[in-house]
């Protein structure tokens, strides 16, 4: 099976009742299901770091996190590289920068994405870019991300997208490093938020109708 979509979750998947595992009790009755489990986040993270390893190793990279949805993922990421950086004959000498980026409200996309931080990108003339995203939906935030980076002429420009989603109209670019690929839900944990709930929440779930109720604006 190729491997470049991730772990394909598919359009039937249930997920699991959140009775199965822990989450904070001010999320009780917010939750349909624990999409994916927080373990399953970490193992698949550890498969990335070593293919991140494998083509990068010996280089040197600027780790450009996304924020705030891209900050847990990015975190968990470089210390599984670290970890391979202390063990192997290998080693990727790595610098992390942060761009904050804004699209959404509620559980909908907005047309005018909001880029924080973007001056300071000239540290990336002439490096190893790996861009570290949460989640790719319709692809427009990170094409955005992408012609901005672009600008500045780095020597390469790699993508980690823990979660991308399955849409009709395929976004043009996909990350190079894809954690999961998962049908069109809205999802929440693991520093993904619902108008900024929902990132104390250590796996990724769907949230209940009664979630989506209470912390809408
Ligand atoms: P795109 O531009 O690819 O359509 O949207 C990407 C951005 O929208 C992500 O960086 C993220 O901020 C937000 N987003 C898209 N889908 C989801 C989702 O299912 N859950 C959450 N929490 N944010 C999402």
């Amino acid at each position: 099976a190729p491997t470049h979509r991730g772990v394909v979750i598919p359009d039937d998947w249930p997920g699991y009742s959140p009775d199965l595992f822990t989450y904070p009790k001010h999320y009780s009755g917010d939750l349909d299901c624990v999409y994916i489990p927080h373990g399953v986040i970490m193992d698949r993270t550890e498969r990335l770091a070593r293919d991140i390893m494998d083509d990068l190793g010996d280089h040197d990279i600027v780790v450009l996190c996304v924020l705030k949805g891209g900050h847990q993922f990015c975190s968990d990421l470089v210390e599984r590289i670290q970890v391979l950086n202390r063990n192997s004959s290998k080693s990727l000498l790595m610098t992390v920068d942060f761009i904050r980026l804004k699209s959404y409200l509620n559980d909908h996309s907005t047309p005018d994405i909001q880029m924080i931080g973007a001056e300071s990108l000239s540290v990336l003339t002439g490096k190893n870019v790996l861009i570290v995203e949460a989640i790719v939906d319709t692809g427009k935030t990170l094409q955005t991300l992408l012609t901005h980076v672009q600008a500045f002429h780095p020597k390469l420009i790699k993508v980690a997208g823990l979660l991308v989603k399955r849409v009709t109209n395929q976004s043009v670019c996909l990350p190079d490093y894809v954690g999961f690929e998962i049908p069109n839900h809205f999802v929440v944990g693991y520093a993904l938020d619902y108008n900024e709930f929902f990132r104390d929440l250590n796996h990724i779930c769907v949230m209940s109708e009664d979630g989506k109720q209470k912390y809408r604006l």
